[in-house]
């Protein structure tokens, strides 16, 4: 099956009592047995749930993987994943990542004696300096948030190989119309769920995906026994969302495209951060892992005044200031004070995460409208 028809077709089935061509909504805890133990394989729904089965085998479809395993959040997936390991191991993470995860990282699980060493991974072999006989993970984002930096999934897949390390991939930014890192060689791939796969900023939901038996079970084991599972509403609308996925992701890249390119020629605009430009620098990486180059983007203003991005942001009106991505609606952050209020700003700055710098999601609107929009904000600076 090609990934269009996949959106539609993978992992549903018409509902074999009615014919009902949607996944029913099975709003339902449990399940009634003839006898005790005699179901037809539900029991409990923060177990198994009908709905949530059909989403779990429609993203791991997506992924070209074998198991795909929901939580009520992306860092909900994250929290599983992170629990396969034990007190005393080792993570090597991506340096520019998702605040939210340099925070559960930091201040969640490096209490309990997991140590992360956040570095860069624009040369994967450079990583291997990090790695001792506690190293157990590889834990990597690419596009990165909000730099978009690209890191070679295969070369890392590699030394996790030779190593024998896991490695997972948040593939959130990506999605799977662009790049599917289990492909490429990682472990694990974990989204955030929230973002373009549900694609209509109303549902909050995680989601990991693996090939192997073994760590599926574990996987399924904590998602089980820790409890963040998603409801069945919002399996049911993230099932919908997925159907148009490819169509809106079509639009995402044609959108992206215009916008960074309009940027990159405003005179008010310094640095803009997109991977589709020849001359990024892990361009040739993303043009070989990736099928398109995405909608997000982010830009940095002459000077790298704050009050300057603030204006911008408060005078746009198509572009949303809001939290979150991917959604149809275009929506525009300022990294340095919102999602990435977390991280300290000298480590901040380090990896080009400036006061002025503005990450846009671009949204399907009508391009012409996006580019009007930008060019009155950037006017009143
Ligand atoms: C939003 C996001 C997360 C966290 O997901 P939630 O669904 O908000 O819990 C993790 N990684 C990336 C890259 C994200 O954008």
């Amino acid at each position: 099956m090609k990934f269009g028809t996949k959106v539609i077709h993978a992992g549903v089935a018409p509902d074999p009592t009615t014919g009902a061509i949607m996944t029913p909504i099975f709003q339902t805890s449990t399940y009634v047995q003839k006898s005790p133990g005699q179901h037809k394989g539900f029991e409990y729904s923060r177990t198994h749930n009908p709905t949530r089965d059909a989403l779990q085998k429609s993203i791991a479809a997506l992924e070209n993987g074998k198991h795909g395993l929901c939580f009520s959040s992306g860092m909900g997936a994250i929290d599983a994943l992170i629990k396969l390991l034990s007190p005393g191991d080792e993570v090597i993470s991506t340096n520019d990542l998702y605040g939210g995860t340099y925070r559960i990282f930091t201040k969640v699980f490096a209490k309990y004696g997991i140590k992360f060493h956040f570095v860069s991974m624009d040369d994967p072999a450079s990583i291997e300096k990090y790695i001792n006989d506690k190293t157990r993970l590889i834990w990597a984002e690419t596009p990165t948030n909000p730099m978009m930096n690209i890191i070679d999934i295969k070369a890392l897949a590699a030394i996790a190989g030779k190593h024998d390390l896991l490695l997972g991939v948040d593939n959130t930014f990506a999605t799977p119309y662009l790049q599917n890192p289990l492909d490429l060689g990682a472990d694990l791939v974990m989204h955030s769920v929230t973002k373009y796969l549900a694609g209509h900023s109303d549902v909050v939901m995680g989601a990991l995906v693996v090939n192997d038996d073994r760590l599926a079970e574990d996987l399924a084991f904590i998602q089980n026994s820790c409890g963040a599972t998603p409801g069945p509403q919002d399996c049911f609308l993230v099932l919908r969302g997925i159907k148009t996925l490819h169509l809106r992701m079509e639009r995402h890249c044609q959108n992206g495209k215009t916008i960074a390119g309009y940027l990159r020629h405003h005179p008010k605009v310094d640095k803009v951060y997109w991977p589709g430009f020849e001359d990024h620098p892990n361009h040739d990486i993303a043009a070989k892992q990736m099928r398109d180059f995405g909608g997000m983007i982010s830009f940095s203003i002459v000077g790298d005044k704050q009050e300057d991005a603030k204006k911008v942001l408060e005078n746009l009106h198509y572009f949303s200031l809001a939290e979150s991505l991917g959604g149809v609606e275009s929506l525009c952050g300022h990294p340095a004070s919102m999602t990435h209020a977390s991280i300290p700003k000298v480590e901040r700055e380090k990896v080009g995460l400036t006061d002025s710098l503005i990450r846009l999601s671009v949204g399907v609107e009508d391009a012409e409208d996006l580019k009007n929009d930008l060019a009155a904000a950037l006017e009143l600076i």
